[in-house]
């Protein structure tokens, strides 16, 4: 038999847990189903120096292990399982963790929508482990990797995916960013604050960011381009001490003391596809989407003058937050922050459907 639950959150990042602690203390019994990466990214760095609290920086995975234990003080209970299909079609909505044997849940959230389709298709026909009223979506984002040889190996030992959080770390250092879209100008731009120089590697011969980013970064001396170039491998020892790359079709290694890989992220969102409107990247869309559809879905929710359940999705009862939705600032704070909105939004939409 189906297990029921009041409020379930999908994702156990900074957005999830906040979302927890919320709903918890508001009395609403809340499971959040943790996935095979329980605390999100934050579980992959090393000093957190930016989440307020902790004016001596924090460990990522030991304060996401503090936000786990704080939600669990409040009655959560933790679902160490991926949610591998839902319907949310009617209410309750349905939660299946069913993994098919042969199934690596590592490949889950890089499935093609066919591939999820064909996936679900197998799973419902059996009965949902879980059954919720409401449901918040907070699987987050994960940064697209090239994966390149000695990338894994010295991430967050001089291989970053986060300049906002990481560029301080690199005052005076000689840093490398892969990528040419708005992203990789900001990266550089936050970079050059701090670093002796900057070189962006691109694989083309012109940008695709913004021409107001690109005018930043060429018109900045501490910036240079290797245009036509690419990333082959980030050499070190105990950290980053090399970048190998191709320069039109030549190879060279330069030294290197930082490596910032800003080539995208990839919503972790594929479990819902024709579950909620997804925009074209992937990212769940809601009334508080910084994108044209979100500013349309938030006014046709005006109502005496504010947005009703800013946080809500395509589906009544479905709510979104943090790096699945953000398709901005992507940090821990504004994840946690979403999710103290969304959790808002559905405690205030569950008293409305009772009362
Ligand atoms: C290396 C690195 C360093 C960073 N450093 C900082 C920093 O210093 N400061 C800062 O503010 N930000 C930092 N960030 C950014 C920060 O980690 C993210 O903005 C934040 O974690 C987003 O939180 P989230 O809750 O939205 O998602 P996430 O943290 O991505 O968590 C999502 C969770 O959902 C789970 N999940 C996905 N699909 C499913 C499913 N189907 N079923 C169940 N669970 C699922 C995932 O496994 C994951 O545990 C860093 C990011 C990276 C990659």
């Amino acid at each position: 038999m189906s297990k029921k639950v009041q409020v379930a959150v999908i994702g156990s990042g900074p957005a999830g847990y906040t979302a927890a602690i919320y709903t918890s203390r508001a009395q609403l019994e809340t499971t959040v189903f943790a996935g095979y990466q329980s605390g999100g990214q934050l579980m992959f760095t090393t000093d957190v120096e930016n989440f307020p609290g902790f004016p001596e920086g924090i460990m990522g995975p030991k304060m996401m292990m503090q936000f786990r234990t704080q939600a669990e003080r409040f009655g959560t209970s933790i679902v160490d399982m991926h949610v591998t299909a839902v319907d949310l079609s009617h209410r309750p909505f349905k939660i299946w963790t069913t993994l098919p044997e042969g199934t690596d849940p590592q490949k889950l959230n890089d499935y093609t929508p066919e591939q999820q389709k064909e996936l679900a298709a197998s799973i419902k026909a059996s009965e949902p482990e879980y059954v919720a009223n409401s449901i918040i979506i907070s699987t987050g984002a994960s940064p697209i990797k090239p994966g390149v040889t000695g990338e894994a190996e010295f991430s967050a030992k001089g291989v970053s995916y986060c300049a906002v959080c990481d560029a301080a770390f690199f005052r005076d250092k000689e840093t490398y960013v892969v990528g040419g879209g708005d992203s990789a100008m900001e990266d550089a731009l936050a970079l050059a604050k701090f670093s002796k120089h900057v070189t962006v590697i691109h694989r083309r011969d012109s940008f695709k960011a913004s021409k107001i980013m690109q005018e930043r970064v060429l018109g900045n001396e501490k910036i240079s381009v290797l245009w036509n170039t690419t990333l082959e491998e980030i050499i070190g020892d105990q950290k980053v001490t090399g970048v190998r790359v191709k320069e039109n079709g030549e190879e060279k290694v330069l030294s290197a003391d930082g490596v910032f890989i800003a080539i995208g992220h990839r919503p972790q969102t594929s479990v819902f596809v024709d579950q909620v409107e997804l925009d074209g990247h992937g990212y769940v869309v809601t009334r508080q989407s910084a994108t044209e559809v979100g500013v349309t879905k938030a006014q046709a929710a005006l109502s005496e003058g504010l947005v009703q359940y800013p946080s809500m999705t395509s589906v009544e009862g479905v709510f979104a937050a943090g790096d699945n939705v953000d398709v901005r600032y992507k940090q821990a704070i504004t994840a946690a922050g979403q999710g103290c909105a969304a959790a808002l939004d559905a405690e205030r939409w569950l008293e409305r459907q009772e009362s």
